[in-house]
């Protein structure tokens, strides 16, 4: 018996870095810029139609919902990935509803990957990313992705290119991206689907914050799946958490083509089976908002995100432009620092403010040491008081 009872390949997984700078929050009393969770709540007609199907379950909502999850919100789902996206999915074999974004991603790779398979995506990449490989016995292989002259994030296309290759089982690509707030663009799309045909993989698209491109994004943001000849070899991801302020809920989906939809279900059915059975009605209402719910949201966030890289600015970070998501990732090099993990662990007591260091996300760890990243999703007064508290970072 080893003394650590945890299997080999997890060894290298500790906490999380959002578990570790949240709890560091807690305990120092300090702003939490570090997890992404808003300090909102989501819209109104939302959090009533989960109230009702709590109380007014009748038996039904209240139990396990249908595997591949209640009729009312597969529906909602196949209809706004039409209206946004004009990708047409048959609600009854093209969409499952997940344990959040987290497991559809999780179910995805275990289903898809042999051992010893490939997976091609970007770092700094979503911590889970990297887990659920490893756990599926797969192996990742990352693209760096590095702030140029304009500050915004882009790879190397020789690098994307090398890291393609044999065995190749499929590209996980998140846009708009977490940490970086970049949002692929319709050139890097293509070459990322003509790698992903020519070596005839599949590719999983995490796409929670699809809502959450600012207005002045060089492009706007495009599915993966709807370029020729990606639909066919496509599961895209998305979730309720980030779009309607509600991450505790952890109502998630996958669409794509049945093959690849039923395939997922098919190991996602030993992991949860299901999930949120009174949840799923109330997003399949929020789903269904007008579109001045989501542009709405999107400007808010936005000013939000104008209003902290100005406060980051100020005290003297440089910040990379983000062009959407929750956040914004700030170079600590200008205030002296040169390990991102303690600056982050130092962060609180200097100013009382948390945030996340984003080499933790790299397998290239010296690519991202100088970066941290901060969450623009709180309110007004919270970014001012966190911006208020960053400027003595300069004295
Ligand atoms: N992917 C990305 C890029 C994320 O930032 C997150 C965090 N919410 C997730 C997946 C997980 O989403 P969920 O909470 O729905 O599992
Ligand atoms: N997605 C959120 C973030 O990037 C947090 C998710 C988590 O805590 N696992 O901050």
């Amino acid at each position: 018996m080893t003394t650590d009872p945890l299997v080999e390949r997890m060894r290298p997984f500790g906490t999380t870095i959002f578990t570790e700078m949240s709890a560091l929050a807690v305990r120092t009393g300090s702003i939490n810029l570090g997890q992404g969770f808003p300090d909102t709540d989501g819209p109104a007609e939302m959090l009533e139609a989960a109230a009702r199907a709590v109380r007014e379950g009748a038996g039904l909502a209240n139990q396990y919902p249908p595997l591949p999850g209640i009729p009312a919100l597969r529906a909602a789902i196949a209809d706004h990935e039409r209206r946004f996206w004009s990708l047409p999915r048959d609600p009854d074999t093209e969409v499952v509803v997940t344990a959040g974004a987290t497991e559809a991603i999780a179910a995805a790779i275990l289903a898809l990957c042999e051992r010893d398979d490939e997976v091609v995506t970007f770092e700094p990449y979503y911590d889970s990313y990297a887990a659920s490989i490893t756990l599926a016995g797969a192996v990742r292989r990352p693209v760096t992705l590095r702030p140029g002259p304009d500050g915004r994030y882009g790879f190397d296309e020789g690098e994307l290119r090398a890291a393609f290759g044999p065995r190749t089982r499929l590209v996980l690509l998140n846009s708009p991206h977490n940490p970086t707030g970049k949002v692929f663009t319709a050139a890097e799309l293509a070459l990322i689907a003509e790698l992903s045909q020519e070596h005839n993989t599949y590719a999983v698209t995490d796409e929670v914050y699809e809502h959450l491109v600012f207005t002045d994004a060089a492009e706007p943001h495009v599915p993966l799946a709807s370029l020729p000849g990606m639909r066919e070899r496509t599961l895209r991801i998305s979730s309720a958490g980030k779009t309607f302020s509600c991450t505790g809920w952890k109502v998630g989906w996958a669409t794509g083509p049945a093959p690849l939809v039923s395939a997922l279900m098919r190991v996602k059915q030993f992991l949860t089976f299901v999930n949120a059975g009174p949840l799923q009605p109330a997003v399949a209402v929020a789903l269904g908002l007008p579109d001045t719910y989501f542009t709405g949201f999107r400007d808010q966030l936005q000013a939000r995100r104008d209003h902290l890289t100005a406060g980051l600015t100020e005290a003297g970070f440089t910040v990379q432009p983000s062009e959407g998501t929750y956040f914004v990732t700030a170079d600590i090099t200008p205030l002296g620092g040169t390990d991102g993990i303690t600056f982050c662990r130092e962060l609180p007591e200097r100013c009382g403010v948390v945030a996340v260091p984003t080499q933790v996300f790299y397998d290239h760890q010296e690519a991202g040491r100088h970066l941290i990243r901060f969450a623009f999703c709180k309110r007004e007064s919270v970014i001012d008081e966190a911006a208020q508290r960053l400027t003595k970072l300069g004295s």
